[in-house]
């Protein structure tokens, strides 16, 4: 009787014991540590595309089907792969189409899958991921308002017909999408999105496909050149199309197609946020050198949100409907997506040069430049300010990521003057696009010593590094 009895309540234990998410003999996969997000990544891991097939069968519900392909690749041998997830529930894993091992875990937000065997450097593979329900809820840590991360859901309203789309800057896309979702790791992404008929769906990259199926449509986006995660937007309402003529601000002249996504009854004043959006394009390639992308556009959505440059299409809230907030996400496209921070506390070198293209806008239009600086400083002096490098969550958007870094570039372009300021946002953007398309703040460094020399450098880590706040740089007078 006894032996039985321990044998079962040895099965038992056994049973109920968790899978180990490791063979004892493998030190658990390293994430890539970032300062901010720790738990973000796959150190070694890199995902060269993502082919994505979304299904939206109820737009403004929060139900989402996704079947995403990963184009692998490895820096280091690795045993398993852990994405990044916190999404619906995984009903199916492949490796390179045959059936592996997985293990969700909502608490880690990591989906870990056991390939047949390791992935090595040089080796590639395919990982399939099937999954349907709710995507997971992520709390933004700095906006004003409580704001979810990732999948948004508008829910009907009257008349009005739901709709969804995604905002997830920083962390929110593994919300709908397992990903190595790090802005280190870029990389280029087909999107399919079936809505029902009579919906449009819009997603970074260009339009190449459509089909009618009856009861629904599908559409296929290429982004054919690498991106951040944060920055794949995808959208689905009765959006009214509107396409321009395309303009060949492209690299190599290269003509960028043009097509705005309104939702219906965008009153006109909103609309007329984006009618100069040419003009910005065409001022902001002088400065920076070539648009990097095929087409670029917006895609208005209803809630109160921030504003964001998801790439081609800038994700732009009716509340953040104004020119300025345009051309700021306009500058993005540079300066974030082309250029992308290494890490979450390198985001100020996208933010500052956003913000400071809103300068340049204004200096365009036969504004005073000088005294939207003056406004910065006055404004950062009453507020307080801190070194660039963030170190909190709560400090990734604030003033100073903004406006200070803003004043960095304005400091290095008071340096040198406007000819010298321009070919180095050119260099730094063809220096720091290439490659794996990420810079680091002392990779920034180092490169406005190499360009601008020691003068210059000194006077721009004033900006980056002291916790008082530099005097006011004058530009142009
Ligand atoms: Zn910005």
């Amino acid at each position: 009787m006894r032996r039985p009895l321990l044998s079962l309540l040895a099965l038992a234990l056994l049973t109920a014991a968790p899978v180990p998410a490791q063979p004892a003999s493998s030190p658990p996969a390293e994430t890539l540590r970032d300062p901010i997000f720790p738990g973000l990544g796959q150190a070694g891991l890199d995902v060269r595309h993502y082919d994505l097939h979304l299904t939206v069968a109820e737009p403004g519900t929060r139900e989402v089907r996704g079947v995403v392909t990963l184009t692998l690749a490895s820096t280091r041998p690795l045993a398993q792969i852990r994405l990044d997830f916190l999404g619906p529930g995984v009903e199916a894993v492949r490796w390179n189409d045959r059936a592996v091992p997985f293990q969700a875990d909502e608490t880690a937000a990591k989906l870990t899958v056991t390939p047949p065997a390791p992935l090595r450097p040089g080796g590639a593979a395919r990982l399939t991921v099937e999954y349907a329900g709710t995507p997971g809820e992520l709390e933004d840590p700095d906006f004003p308002t409580p704001l979810m991360l990732g999948w948004q859901a508008v829910p009907a309203e009257g008349a009005r017909a739901g709709a969804s789309f995604v905002l997830s800057e920083p962390n929110g896309t593994h919300t709908f999408l397992p990903s190595n979702d790090h802005p280190s790791d870029k990389a280029t992404f087909t999107t399919r999105v079936t809505v029902p008929r009579g919906y449009v769906a819009a997603a970074s990259g260009l339009e190449t496909g459509r089909v009618d199926g009856g009861d629904t449509s599908t559409f296929t986006f290429t982004q054919g050149e690498p991106i951040p995660t944060y920055a794949l937007g995808i959208f689905v309402d009765r959006f009214l199309r509107v396409d321009e003529t395309a303009i060949p601000v492209g690299v190599g002249g290269r003509a960028v197609v043009r097509r705005d996504f309104f939702p219906p009854e965008t009153p006109g004043t909103v609309r007329a946020a984006y009618r100069r959006t040419d003009e910005a394009l065409r001022l902001l390639s002088e400065w920076f050198g070539p648009y990097p992308f095929g087409a670029y556009g917006v895609a208005v959505v209803t809630p109160r949100l921030p504003a964001l440059e998801t790439a081609t299409l800038s994700t732009m809230p009716l509340n953040m409907s104004t020119e300025r907030v345009a051309v700021h996400e306009i500058a993005h496209q540079w300066f974030g997506n082309a250029v992308t921070p290494a890490t979450w506390p390198d985001v100020w070198l996208s933010e500052g040069m956003a913000a400071y293209a809103e300068l340049l806008w204004t200096e365009h239009l036969g504004g005073d430049g000088q005294a939207y600086a003056a406004r910065w400083h006055a404004n950062l002096t009453r507020a307080g300010t801190r070194p660039l490098r963030a170190t909190r969550a709560e400090e990734l958007f604030d003033l100073s990521t903004y406006q200070r870094g803003a004043l960095t570039f304005h400091a290095l372009r008071a340096e040198i003057g406007d000819a010298a300021f321009g070919d180095f946002l050119r260099a730094y953007v063809t220096r720091f696009s290439a490659g794996a398309g990420t810079v680091s703040t002392p990779a920034f460094l180092a490169f406005v010593r190499e360009r601008a020399g020691a003068e210059a450098e000194k006077s721009v880590r004033r900006w980056v590094e002291e916790p008082e706040l530099p005097p006011l740089p004058v530009v142009g007078r």
